[in-house]
C-alpha cells in the first residue's frame, strides 16, 4: 500500500492562479458577461449603506438565500452561499474530504480545482474525457475517490456531460459528488433534480457568469438539507458581505429577465462565431456555454500575438486528443468567451491576422 502524500507537500506542488493582469480593450479570455452588469443590480449597488458597515451582515446570508430559492425553485434549507462559488468548492472539499484521500475529475477541468483540492490535503486524479466529451464512469469510479468533481457544461470544453454518465456517478460513487453549473444559464439542462435521488450530491452554481457579477463574488450551493448543514459548518458566519448580499439578492429578484435576454443573445452569436471559425477553416467542440473551445496549433503564440492586437483569448494546452481536431492541434486550443457581436468581429480579425503570422 503507498502512503497518501502529505498536505504539506501537496500544498508545496500549487502553481499560484496568475492570468496575464494586464487589462486588455476586449476581454475574451475569462468567460465573465461582456455586456456588463444587470440594471437592478447596479442600481442595488449605488444605494448608500454605509452607515450600516458598523453592524455585521446576516450570519447566513439568509435573505440572499431566499431570493436563490425563487429563482432555483429549491427550499432554502438545501442552499449554502459563499464568496464565489470557488469558495463553495474549498468548503465542501474541506467539509467531506480527509487529507490523504483523492479527488477524481475529468481532463479537461476547470483550473482551479487541483489547488482546491491539494490546499485540503487531497490528491487530485484527472481522468480523459471519453471522444464523445463525456465522462468515462468506469475509470472515474475506479479511482475511489471519496469526492468527484464534474462541471457540465464543462471548462475549458464547453461540452455537456450525459445525464446517463452523471446519473451512474451519482448512484455508485461512494463519497460526495460535485456538479459544477456555472455555466447552466446557457444550456439545456440541470442535475438539481437528482438531489432528491442522493444526499451526498451537491450542485454548485455562481452569479459570476450569466448574471454578469464576477467581481461581487457570490456563489451557491445546493444539495440535501444535511449535506448542506456540513458545507455551511465548513463556511462559518458572515461570510458574504452585506453589500455583496444585498446587490446579489436585487439580482436574482429583479434582473432575470436581462440575464435570459442577454443569455439568448450569447447563445445566438456562439453559433454565428462557429461558423465564422469554420469560414477560417477551424473547428469548434460543440459548446453549451458562453464560450467556444478551438483547436488551434501554437495556441500560446497565436494568443499572444492577438494580445498586442488589442483582443485577450484564453489559450490551453495538453488538452487529451479525443477527436481528430485536437490530434491535429496536437491538444492546443484557445478558448473564446461570446459576448456582443463587435466585440467578435474585432476578435476574428485578430486571430485571422494572428494564424498568418503564426503559420
Ligand atoms: C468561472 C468558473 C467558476 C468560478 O466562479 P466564481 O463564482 O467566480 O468563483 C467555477 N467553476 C467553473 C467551471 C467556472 O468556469
Amino acid at each position: 500500500m503507498t502512503t497518501a502524500p502529505s498536505r504539506r507537500s501537496l500544498f508545496d506542488e500549487i502553481r499560484p492562479y496568475t492570468p496575464d493582469p494586464r487589462r486588455c480593450d476586449i476581454d475574451l479570455s475569462d468567460n465573465t458577461n461582456l455586456w456588463g452588469s444587470p440594471p437592478a443590480a447596479s442600481r442595488a449597488a449605488m444605494e448608500d449603506d454605509a452607515p450600516s458597515f458598523a453592524r455585521y451582515p446576516e450570519v447566513y446570508s439568509e435573505t440572499l438565500k431566499d431570493a436563490i430559492a425563487s429563482y432555483t425553485g429549491v427550499p432554502a434549507d438545501r442552499i449554502v452561499t459563499g464568496c464565489g462559488s470557488d469558495d463553495i468548492l474549498d468548503l465542501a472539499i474541506r467539509a467531506i474530504g480527509e487529507p490523504g484521500d483523492r479527488l477524481v475529475l475529468p481532463d479537461p477541468a476547470f483550473v482551479m480545482i487541483p489547488a482546491f483540492a491539494r490546499v485540503n490535503g487531497l490528491t487530485p486524479i484527472a481522468v480523459p474525457v471519453t471522444s464523445a466529451y463525456d465522462v468515462d464512469v468506469e475509470a472515474t469510479l475506479a479511482v475511489d475517490a471519496s469526492i468527484v468533481y464534474l462541471a457540465s457544461p464543462n471548462n475549458p470544453t464547453g461540452t455537456e456531460f450525459s445525464r446517463a454518465a452523471m446519473e451512474a456517478i451519482v448512484d455508485r460513487a461512494p463519497g460526495l459528488v460535485v456538479v459544477d453549473e456555472a455555466y447552466f444559464e446557457f444550456s439545456s439542462g440541470s442535475m438539481v433534480d437528482l438531489i432528491e435521488r442522493s444526499d451526498r450530491l451537491l450542485v454548485v452554481r455562481t452569479l459570476s457568469k450569466a448574471f454578469g457579477l464576477a467581481g461581487l463574488r457570490v456563489g451557491y450551493g445546493i444539495g440535501a438539507p444535511r449535506l448542506i448543514a456540513q458545507v455551511q459548518k465548513s463556511r462559518g458566519p458572515y461570510k458574504l458581505s452585506s453589500v455583496a448580499a444585498r446587490v446579489a439578492t436585487a439580482a436574482l429578484t429583479a434582473d432575470v429577465p436581462w440575464v435570459m435576454q442577454h443569455v439568448g443573445i450569447a447563445v445566438e452569436n456562439r453559433t454565428r462565431l462557429a461558423s465564422a471559425l469554420g469560414e477560417l477553416g477551424l473547428t469548434t467542440l460543440p459548446s453549451s456555454a458562453n464560450f467556444l473551445l478551438v483547436p488551434v496549433r501554437q495556441a500560446r503564440a497565436v494568443a499572444a500575438h492577438m494580445r498586442t492586437l488589442g483582443v485577450a483569448v484564453r489559450p490551453f494546452s495538453n488538452i487529451p486528443t479525443v477527436t481528430s481536431a485536437l490530434a491535429a492541434s496536437g491538444g492546443e486550443a484557445l478558448r473564446i468567451t461570446v459576448g456582443p457581436w463587435e466585440m467578435l468581429e474585432q476578435a476574428l480579425v485578430a486571430l485571422r491576422e494572428a494564424l498568418a503570422a503564426c503559420a
